[in-house]
């Protein structure tokens, strides 16, 4: 799965304040994520990531650069 940088995650388990949309801050063999609805910041392994993720946003890379 191709994640970067500046992508929106919509996930398919919602944040425990409702949203399920996250940031992408890191991309890596962790990913760090941004809770949009909560603004938590957190570390995730990206294979456990990967299988919770429901759609990629690409469209916010270009403004992280
Ligand atoms: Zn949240």
């Amino acid at each position: 799965m191709d994640i970067a940088k500046g992508d929106i995650l919509t996930m398919k388990k919602t944040h425990p304040c409702g949203s399920n949309k996250m940031l992408v801050l890191r991309s890596g063999m962790d990913f760090k994520l941004r809770c949009l609805g909560c603004g938590h910041e957190y570390m995730i392994p990206r294979l456990k990531a990967e299988k919770n993720i429901k759609a990629v946003d690409m469209s916010g890379r270009e403004n992280m650069h």
